[in-house]
């Protein structure tokens, strides 16, 4: 996964990763970020999970010698977990100062 901030590498079993609760800041840059699925990529890769959980994870795990039942959530974590993206948690004040100023140029530059 990657910082929107610098384009870091921040690995999913990292330190910061896992500081769940805590606000989490990018080992690279040290700015805000936070963590949570992205709706879109859950929603393409849900019934992926699905299939692997019909035919890969159940069967292996009825295999294993344990029912297969109740094991409908752990795939259902997977899912979401894969679709765990990093977003910036900087202060929206500043994005918005950013972005009028940016407008500001570019009149200034028509101008
Ligand atoms: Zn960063």
């Amino acid at each position: 996964m990657k910082c929107p901030h610098c384009q870091g590498t921040i690995g999913f079993f990292s330190k910061t990763m896992n500081s769940f609760g805590k606000k989490k800041r990018c080992p690279h840059c040290n700015k805000k970020i936070k963590v949570k699925p992205n709706w879109k990529i859950l929603f393409l890769i849900l019934p992926l999970v699905f299939v692997f959980h019909l035919f890969v994870f159940k069967p292996a795990v009825i295999l294993a010698g344990f029912s297969g039942s109740g094991i409908t959530g752990v795939s259902g974590a997977i899912a979401v977990l894969l679709s765990l993206r990093i977003y910036s948690d900087e202060n929206e004040e500043s994005l918005h100062n950013k972005k009028s100023l940016s407008t500001a140029e570019k009149r200034g530059d028509k101008l």
